[in-house]
């Protein structure tokens, strides 16, 4: 008897553990059926080159970016367009995974659920991205051989019009990288959405949001600066002394000095909650592309380490998307459409959408009021520093970042901010390595790709 129910026992164990087995089995295929079935290894899908055979990539008005013809992967004819759209579109040896080519494999083979892998056409699917070519191209032209990243995307809609990662090189045509990989420092890498890197002063529009809300007589206060502010014990310095201003002016003139203070006054604590309301810490998911997370570490920070954290200085990082994202939410009440690189998906046969892709909101990033608020600041930062002449016509806000990035390299230029025009409602991003001033060097590079997205759009 006691044979009979031990025996017993084990095989409930026995049926249990193949119940939870199955159950987990079914959720990861339902999830990422997609992904085992694009794996390089299921032959059928590949071409002796190991290139995806079916579905081509479109760019929002239809250029063909990459097409697969006779089981062979084609390419755009110029070589500046492959370039310029690498990181959108990918390679055909899957070094890059942000591109297209591996992030949407799945898509563009054509898996369902049903059939599986198995498309009855043999011609899987063509994916339209939401990138433009032609300011894709813009933007790469005025990047001019410098390393970094642009980004502009509609915050009332998530397309994401302009995706530009430097270094590049064209698919056709690859690097060796065993040879030398001078001039392809993190070439596979896509920077606005993968990498996460120190922001600078364009972080002050964050320190601006917390001083706004927990300081009520902020926008009464006078500030003055010498050059340099004592805070926590320690100074906190400035390229020059900016005398005695307001808030609206302290954010034009970018004074670390005013900033270093407030986030200091605001605590550690405050700043911590604020940066991670704006999302920055967070990862956004870019049509399943997860963005790198960016920093704000306090841990052990002085009082005078917390203020440079104020100025996106100190231990900070962001993530060129996201920082895009925030501003999108700037300018656009407090919220914003996630960035997403896919437009529609088609079936070759008719070239009608099976499926248009809808557009998600974040969580608030910034209360409404302050949203309003910080926004009309940095307008006047163009009107006050940055130069309407510039942006002639563009109803713009915007925040430089000259970031201090140690080891005697010269600063991340960085440019960000929106467009206040609802039939151009965009929000940007320009970041270049190591390229010094951000409101010159970064912001001539915004100005270009802006002007040619209103032109186009
Ligand atoms: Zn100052």
């Amino acid at each position: 008897m006691r044979n009979i129910e031990k025996r017993a026992f084990v095989c409930l164990l026995l049926a249990l553990f193949l119940t939870a087995g199955l159950g987990f089995f079914c959720y990861r295929y339902v999830t990422q059926g997609g992904d085992w079935a694009s794996y390089p290894f299921n032959r059928h899908m590949y071409n002796n080159q190991g290139q995806l055979i079916s579905g081509a990539i479109y760019d929002r008005d239809g250029d063909a970016l990459s097409e697969c013809t006779d089981g062979k992967r084609t390419y755009y004819p110029d070589a500046t367009v492959r370039k310029a759209t690498l990181h959108a579109v990918g390679d055909p040896q899957g070094n890059i995974g942000t591109g297209a080519l591996t992030a949407f494999a799945d898509t563009l083979s054509g898996y369902n659920l049903v059939t599986g892998g198995y498309s009855p056409t043999g011609a899987g699917r063509d994916l339209t991205l939401t990138i433009d070519a032609y300011l894709n191209v813009t933007a790469y032209n005025a990047m001019a051989g410098r390393q970094g990243a642009v980004g502009v995307y509609n915050y009332k809609t998530g397309d994401i019009l302009c995706m530009v990662s430097t270094p590049t090189y064209d698919p056709l045509n690859p690097p060796d990288l065993s040879e030398s990989s001078e001039g392809y420092d993190g070439v596979y890498l896509n920077r606005f959405l993968s990498s996460a890197q120190v922001p600078g002063s364009i972080f002050k529009t964050v320190t601006l949001a917390a001083a706004l809300e927990k300081m009520p007589d902020l926008e009464n206060r006078t500030f003055t600066c010498t050059g340099e502010t004592e805070v926590g014990g320690d100074v906190i310095t400035c390229p020059k002394p900016h005398g005695e201003m307001d808030i609206k002016s302290a954010l034009a003139k970018s004074c670390n000095g005013v900033f270093g203070q407030l986030a200091a006054e605001l605590g550690a604590s405050t700043m911590t909650e604020y940066v991670k309301k704006a999302g920055l810490t967070d990862r956004l998911s870019v049509d399943g592309i997860l963005t790198a997370a960016g920093s704000y570490d306090l841990s052990g920070a002085t009082q005078n380490q917390l203020g440079w954290s104020g100025i996106g200085q100190y231990k900070d990082t962001v993530n060129p998307c996201t920082m895009m994202t925030y501003m999108g939410a700037i300018a656009n009440g407090g919220t914003a459409a996630v960035p997403r690189l896919i437009r529609s998906v088609e079936t070759p046969m008719g070239g009608i959408p099976t499926a248009w892709k809808r557009t998600q909101e974040t969580t608030t990033l910034i209360e409404p009021a302050t949203a309003a608020k910080v926004a009309e600041m940095m307008k006047n930062d163009v009107v006050q520093t940055y130069g309407s002449d510039r942006f002639r016509g563009m109803d713009i806000g915007a925040k430089s970042g000259t970031a201090e990035v140690g080891g005697g390299k010269r600063p991340n230029a960085w440019f960000t901010g929106f467009l206040d025009d609802p039939d151009h409602p965009y929000a940007f991003i320009v970041l270049v390595e190591n390229g010094g001033g951000g409101a010159s060097v970064a912001g001539e590079i915004a100005a270009t790709v802006l002007r040619a997205c209103v032109d186009k759009f």
